[in-house]
């Protein structure tokens, strides 16, 4: 008999509750036992709820207080030095300050995982010597068995990926690491095992990415070493987002299973498995419900590739799953009372995926008696909601698409000829200064939309709101004397959901939040129908600033790809296409901008990085897709018009021909956290568009000195030029507050004159 799994569980609670009780314990309003007991029973009502869909394999240690790599960091007493520790169990006061600073030392970096939006907190290893500080993955187990009599199976993040995931080594130190915390691993897989465990599931996603033969003889070197420690356990390497790299080495391993992403990775899984196929007391873990996107699952599609491994393996060597955890999708569709019903019933969450997971093993399994409905169900549901208008425009607009595309998405002059037309006709001096947008929502702006929102103040009520915030933020910007201003986002709550309101093929759930990090929770948009341009969505606002001054106002966009890598978007067009669906809708907004006047559009393209594929050989296909959808956006304006675009929270040192080619007038760069970095990488490649390395760090309160900015501006003018550099802050200044916000773009704006002077 082929057994149902599943690999992890949204840990946030159907209501949020996790969060909740978190941050409250945060702000000092819950006791610890209190945070506990809490957190306790969110984890037995999730186990509960798998059994009662009947799993077979329900993981335990995938819940968290926070995140799970922090969990195995401080399992194995890897804690940064910075904190007073003295080992032994890293206490619940601990464990937060190294996610989010202490008094007076900063938190653990913190970074995307993989090719997510969830983020993880990044090891620290440097000279630490690590300690099993307690068997996280026993105690789960044990509770499960104890509360609930299920036989759980631990998940345990691999300690191959583990290692890949930390800093603080040099690459040459990696198989010292793995030997360093193999003996680890070996007694908590050993206790494991003494405690009765039938199954173990080890996370090694970074076998998805290319790895080297080292890295290999170190995957042999640690699963040999697991399979000696626990003969009696059945280990499944576990791996996900992508095709496994080596297949044919890690499927003889001595592992009881590997597990493979059946939805992601399919096409380069199941190659690999028909050319070398699976060894007769092996197990394949196939996940075949898409554990990253929110659509139901087309259960006879899902059943031929089941028929396909079939015959490579038997079904009862067959382990049915979701393609990754569940952590990545929301709970549960039974909470969505406000979407249309079409679209609901084509809608699966965690708790419906595992009704699919079921659904798919029971057919293998002989158990066919709802699979026949089931199978209809969706198909009628897929009929009705296919139906829907909005999801036939696509041929119509594919047409004006073409044409664009066929057109060569150039603007009509080069940028040597179109820049000095724009500085002329926007009268900017040399390093002109400019924001990157938002200015701070304060309670006041929060509370003014949310009556809005609630009808107790009419739109006229909030129209006046915002202009009057607008209006007091040009007079500001006129004041501290800075040269391209802006309106400052007032009236936007988030800068993808701002437009996916306005824009025709979204809708957006009641309920439907995923981790993005820590506590904080996400409620991507869903692009459901193909993108159409309603109305404009910025001229009013954008117009209106522009009447108040004479200075130029720069009109704030979200680029195409931010936003369709900050939703949920439909599966049965590539992302491409959707890419230029946004791009076209984006493209009249920009030039009905124009037509109103606006002298520089800014088009803000900040997760183009995250959205990276990540096999190697998908990566310029999607960079030069990128490229072409803002191209597409913006090339159509005059020459003296000028196009801004602005990217944020990452490394961009390997993207910036990409950048190059996305030929922006000018861009805004965040560059703070790596300052030395980014500009040694421009050292290297030479950058001739307008460019602005953001000059002070926009996370803190902090008011940057003007001798410190006017060093950073120095450092960059040494391998920019001058005529092309922008001074701007890193990022948006929305989430400051006003006095600090005042103070810091004051000393910018002191720090430029002065650099001005010297040159
Ligand atoms: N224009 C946006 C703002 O200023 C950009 C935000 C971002 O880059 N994440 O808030
Ligand atoms: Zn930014």
């Amino acid at each position: 008999m082929a057994l149902s799994s599943n690999l992890g569980y949204p840990r946030i609670g159907s209501q949020r509750q996790w969060k909740k009780a978190i941050e409250q314990y945060w702000a000092g309003k819950l006791e610890e036992a209190e945070l506990h007991a809490q957190l306790k029973e969110i984890r037995l009502s999730h186990l509960r709820k798998q059994q009662a869909a009947g799993i077979d394999l329900i993981p335990v240690n995938d819940f968290s207080y926070y995140d799970q790599v922090l969990d195995t960091s401080a399992m194995l007493g890897i804690v940064p030095p910075r904190f007073s520790y003295e080992g032994g169990k890293v206490s619940t006061k601990l464990y937060y300050e190294i996610a989010r600073g202490s008094n007076d030392q900063p938190a653990s970096e913190m970074t995307k995982w993989f090719n997510t939006n969830y983020h993880y907190i990044v090891p620290e290893f440097n000279n630490i010597t690590p300690q099993l500080t307690h068997n996280a993955p026993l105690a789960a187990y044990r509770e499960a068995k104890q509360e609930l009599g299920i036989e759980g199976k631990p998940v345990i993040l691999g300690l191959f990926s583990f290692v890949k995931l930390a800093k603080g080594y040099a690459k040459h130190e990696q198989g010292a690491w793995v030997e360093k915390l193999l003996p680890l691993y070996y007694q908590v897989l050993q206790e494991l095992q003494a405690e009765g465990v039938q199954w173990v599931q080890f996370d090694e996603p970074a076998l998805v990415t290319a790895f080297s033969e080292q890295d290999m003889v170190q995957v042999r070197r640690i699963y040999e070493a697991l399979a000696e420690a626990a003969p009696n356990v059945k280990v499944i390497l576990q791996t996900y987002f992508e095709s496994v790299e080596r297949y044919s080495e890690l499927i003889h391993l001595p592992i009881a299973a590997l597990g493979l992403d059946g939805v992601h990775g399919w096409q380069g899984n199941i190659e690999q498995l028909l050319a070398h196929g699976v060894p007769a007391n092996k197990l394949v873990a196939i996940g075949l419900v898409d554990g990253r996107n929110i659509w139901r699952a087309e259960l006879e599609e899902s059943y031929t590739k089941l028929e396909q491994l079939q015959k490579l393996v038997t079904a009862d060597r067959l382990i049915i799953q979701p393609s990754c955890s569940l952590l990545h999708v929301p709970v549960s569709v039974q909470y969505e009372d406000k979407l249309p019903q079409v679209i609901k019933d084509v809608l699966a969450f965690a708790d419906e995926k595992l009704t699919e997971v079921v659904q798919l093993t029971n057919k293998l399994n002989g158990q066919a008696e709802s699979w026949e409905q089931a199978v209809q169900a969706g198909k009628q549901a897929y009929a009705a909601f296919n139906a829907l208008e909005q999801r036939n425009y696509k041929d119509k607009l594919q047409q004006s698409i073409d044409k664009l595309l066929q057109q060569g998405l150039t603007r009509a002059a080069s940028f040597a000829e179109r820049y000095p037309l724009q500085v002329n006709k926007l009268q900017l001096p040399l390093l002109p200064t400019t924001t990157i947008g938002s200015f701070p929502q304060t309670k006041e702006v929060r509370a003014a939309r949310s009556r809005w929102r609630k009808g107790e103040w009419t739109s006229e009520q909030y129209d006046a709101f915002v202009a009057e915030e607008i209006d007091r933020w040009i007079a500001y910007q006129e004041q501290l004397g800075l040269d391209v201003l802006v309106h400052g986002e007032f009236e936007r709550t988030d800068m993808v959901e701002f437009f996916g309101e306005k824009l025709g093929g979204f809708c957006f759930t009641a309920n439907g939040w995923v981790q993005s990090y820590g506590s904080r929770c996400v409620k991507p948009p869903v692009i459901y129908g193909d993108v159409t341009y309603e109305a404009p969505m910025t001229v009013k606002e954008t117009v209106y600033a522009q009447s108040r001054t004479k200075r130029p106002v720069k009109g704030m966009l979200t680029g195409p790809i931010t936003i369709m890598n900050w939703s949920f978007v439909r599966q049965d067009l590539s992302r491409e296409t959707i890419a230029y669906q946004l791009a076209f809708a984006l493209k009249q907004e920009v030039e009905a901008l124009e037509k109103s006047g606006i002298s520089i559009i800014q088009v803000d393209e900040p997760a183009v990085r995250e959205g990276l594929p990540l096999k190697q050989d998908e990566q310029k296909p999607y960079l030069d897709f990128s490229i072409r959808a803002f191209r597409l956006t913006t090339c159509g304006v005059q020459n003296e018009t000028q196009i801004h675009t602005h990217m944020c929270y990452c490394d961009f040192s390997d993207m910036i021909s990409s950048i190059r080619d996305m030929d922006a007038d000018v861009i805004s760069i965040e560059t703070s956290r790596s300052h030395g970095e980014l500009i040694a990488n421009f050292e290297q490649q030479t950058y001739d568009l307008g460019i602005g390395l953001g000059v002070y760090d926009i996370h803190s309160p902090r008011v940057p000195a003007v001798a410190e900015m006017e060093s950073l501006i120095e450092r960059a003018l040494r391998v920019l030029e001058p005529g092309l550099f922008w001074i701007n802050p890193d990022c948006g200044l929305k989430t400051r507050q006003e006095p600090e916000t005042l103070a810091a773009l004051k000393n910018m704006i002191e720090a430029t004159a002065a650099v001005r002077q010297k040159l």
